[in-house]
């Protein structure tokens, strides 16, 4: 009797030690914070809750980057990391954010669309916290989110979720995708409160181009595309032809006006912007690829994903053993960083210029490096030493 107390005192115990290691992993990862050292155009940080009080004091509050020219000009609002287990998503918004030059017109980011989201891995999916990127001054890590906000800022889920306004009924945990919850409401839930305060911001500051970065898995059809609402089409298919014809692949899809709560779609219905969702393929997320290590994150080679294309399943280019061309000639091994981050940058300086061109009185001028600079220097090469920057350009995420 006296040895099955003691044992199970001793199984407490242990079973506390192990809750208090594990929970500790939690806390790091809630608590870790990126750092980016902004260019020298950038002229204000503010926070999302400037836009709906409400998200005061709440992990659905996140910093928005601004770039102001001074000079008369179109408007852009860049967000990264709606998805937060799609990382590359953030890590372009701070390559934009660290080398951007604004000549005409104003450029916000938000590189944290769903802040809550970046704080906690997928729940059941064994993946690392982190991962890093190699610059000339050493590593700069950054870290692998969830997908959903945080259970932590926003429980229990419904057994449905109707999505507001529309009343279509979506799955239960889409209430925690910011890509659901669009437009959002004023008194909602955590996460439609963020989709209802950048609706404000885009509303109130006149966002004349929205980019929505995400990234997709191989195995689904919208992959390596843009993702277009009806208004911003014609710039669409403009800029992946263009794209596909003298950088890398680049599909166009029309957004599905029966499918409610995503950006491309309400972005556009809600406000007078014109909202462009992009994906690149992030083999990290994938259902079949084996071992969700660091380096499948950075280089994005995985043996089942390339039985899986040998047999026409995929719906991009992709080649662990050969690689495939494109069109500057580059080879690409698997679906590595330095290709989704260039994506993402030449995919939004291509939308530019078809702004530019269709619509002269929201066009504007900003330039930051694009593909092909992206993949013949790395990453790395623009992501800048917060040691040696000036302080007020450093800002932690
Ligand atoms: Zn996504």
């Amino acid at each position: 009797m006296k040895n099955s107390i003691s044992l199970k005192i001793l199984f407490l115990v242990l079973s506390g030690i192990l809750g208090i290691l594990g929970g500790l992993e939690f806390w790091e990862l809630r608590h870790y914070k990126e750092t980016v050292v902004v260019s020298e155009d950038f002229t204000e940080k503010i926070m999302l809750s400037e836009y709906l009080p409400s998200l005061k004091g709440t992990w659905g509050d996140t910093p928005i980057y601004i770039f102001d020219s001074g000079v008369p000009g179109g408007s852009m609002l860049i967000l990264g990391g709606t998805h937060p287990y799609e990382p590359v998503t953030t890590v372009a918004a701070y390559v934009v954010m660290e080398n951007i030059d604004v000549e005409s017109g104003k450029v916000y980011i938000i590189p944290h669309a769903n802040m809550s989201a970046s704080t906690l891995g997928m729940l059941g999916n064994a993946y690392p916290k982190y991962f890093s990127v190699e610059t000339p001054w050493g590593e700069q890590k950054y870290r692998i989110g969830d997908r959903g906000t945080n259970p932590l800022d926003q429980w229990p889920d419904p057994f449905t979720y109707v999505h507001y306004p529309s009343g279509q009924n979506l799955a239960y945990q889409d209430i925690r995708n910011l890509n659901r919850t669009f437009p959002g409401r004023e008194n909602g839930t955590l996460t439609e409160r963020i989709s209802f305060a950048i609706m404000e911001l885009i509303r109130n500051e006149n966002i004349d181009i929205f980019f929505d970065y995400h990234e997709a898995s191989l195995t689904y059809p919208v992959v390596s595309t843009y993702v277009a609402h009806d208004d911003s089409m014609d710039i669409g298919m403009m800029a992946a032809m263009m794209l596909s014809a003298t950088q890398f692949p680049m599909k166009i899809e029309a957004s599905p006006k029966n499918l409610r709560g995503l950006t491309h779609r309400e972005v556009g219905d809600f406000s007078d912007t014109l909202a462009l969702l992009m994906e690149t393929p992030e083999p990290f997320i994938d259902r079949v690829v084996g071992k969700m290590t660091e380096d499948l994150m950075i280089e994005g080679i995985d043996e089942f994903l390339q039985t899986a294309a040998e047999k026409g399943l995929l719906y991009c280019d992709y080649d662990i053993k050969e690689g495939f061309q494109d069109a500057l000639g580059n080879t690409i091994i698997g679906a590595p960083l330095d290709y989704r981050v260039g994506r993402h940058l030449s995919g939004t300086l291509e939308a530019i210029n078809w702004l530019n061109q269709f619509f002269p009185e929201k066009a504007m001028s900003v330039s930051f490096p694009g593909y092909a600079e992206i993949m013949e220097n790395g990453t790395g090469n623009y992501l800048h030493d917060p040691s040696q920057a000036d302080k007020s350009r450093v800002f932690e995420n």
